[in-house]
């Protein structure tokens, strides 16, 4: 029986980190621009950067910087780190993604409004240091034994980080509002549409019954993680690929069908290439059964 594959309906850059992307590449400002971070977590995207005569440092490399201008990455950063780098005589390029800057508003407003502000994402990410980085006080949670950092807070004013996934961001709030000493828990949904609807394309590829689910994106896209998290939660086989080459066909032996999905920063070529990659194995039954 052939293999079957299925691309999910939704998948691969979004308009925020594309927008970012092209903003780095055009040519006015070749060999004049720094961007400070990844601007996106995905190696084939970096490596077209550096080619286009884009600099790239870490934020603890500002002091290496030796051009005018510096980009702030789709990811976002606080008020302080933009004011930093202005202070420092930078021209600064915001390429900061329209839903993150409304992660950002919601939570001051949340602030501003007397609740206790609460992300729900990873402390170390760089989109919720810049949520943080913008709040007086407030605290990050992803896990269950995140919480009792909230304690004596009585009225938690809760975000995301946009590429969580809402069926966990929703089991951490009930969590909360079982906290003993909490009275009220408010929650404005700041999980962004293009990763809803990557999410949803999951959901219809697992209706399909995929019985072997492949996410095509770079290895520390958090957002490509969780879309394979997602497939292998559901105990169907999942891998996690960067390139096509790493597509081993020892994976498809006894395979019926095939759903292939990307995170929002994986390139459309990148995905077309795991894609060939993918349907040549499959055309070769006999390769896939000996492999
Ligand atoms: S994942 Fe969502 S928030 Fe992040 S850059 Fe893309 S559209 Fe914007």
């Amino acid at each position: 029986m052939p293999v079957k594959i299925t691309l999910a309906q939704a998948m691969g850059t979004c308009f925020g980190v594309q927008d970012a992307i092209d903003m780095a590449l055009d040519p006015i400002y070749r060999g004049k621009l720094t961007v400070v971070g990844q601007l996106v977590h995905n190696p084939q995207v970096t490596e077209r950067l550096l080619a286009n005569g884009v600099r790239i440092v870490e934020r603890d490399q500002i002091d290496s910087i030796t051009t005018e201008a510096v980009m702030i990455t789709a990811h976002g950063a606080s008020d302080s780190t933009k004011a930093d780098l202005q202070k420092r005589g930078f021209t600064v390029y915001d390429a900061t993604c329209p839903l993150v800057i409304r992660l950002h508003k919601l939570a001051r407003f949340l602030e501003r409004e007397g609740w206790f502000p609460v992300i729900v994402g990873k402390a170390d990410h760089v989109e919720v240091k810049g949520v943080v980085g913008n709040l007086k006080a407030s605290a990050v949670v992803y896990h269950e034994r995140d919480l009792e950092q909230l304690r004596g807070h009585e009225r938690l004013g809760v975000v995301s980080q946009t590429t969580n996934r809402l069926d966990k961001v929703n089991t951490i709030l009930d969590a909360m509002r079982k906290l003993p000493w909490v009275r009220e828990v408010r929650f404005i949904d700041t999980v962004c549409q293009p990763v809803k609807e990557r999410q949803a394309a999951i959901a219809t590829l697992l209706e399909a019954d995929i019985d072997l689910g492949i996410v095509v994106g770079g290895r520390n896209s958090a957002n490509t993680a969780k879309l394979r998290e997602v497939i292998a939660d559901r105990g169907i086989a999942a891998f996690h690929v960067e390139r096509p080459e790493e597509v081993e066909p020892r994976w498809f032996v006894t395979r019926r069908h095939v759903g292939i999905t990307a995170g929002t920063s994986t390139p459309q070529d990148v995905i077309e290439a795991v894609y060939q990659r993918v349907r040549e194995i499959v055309a070769q039954p006999a390769a896939a059964d000996h492999a």
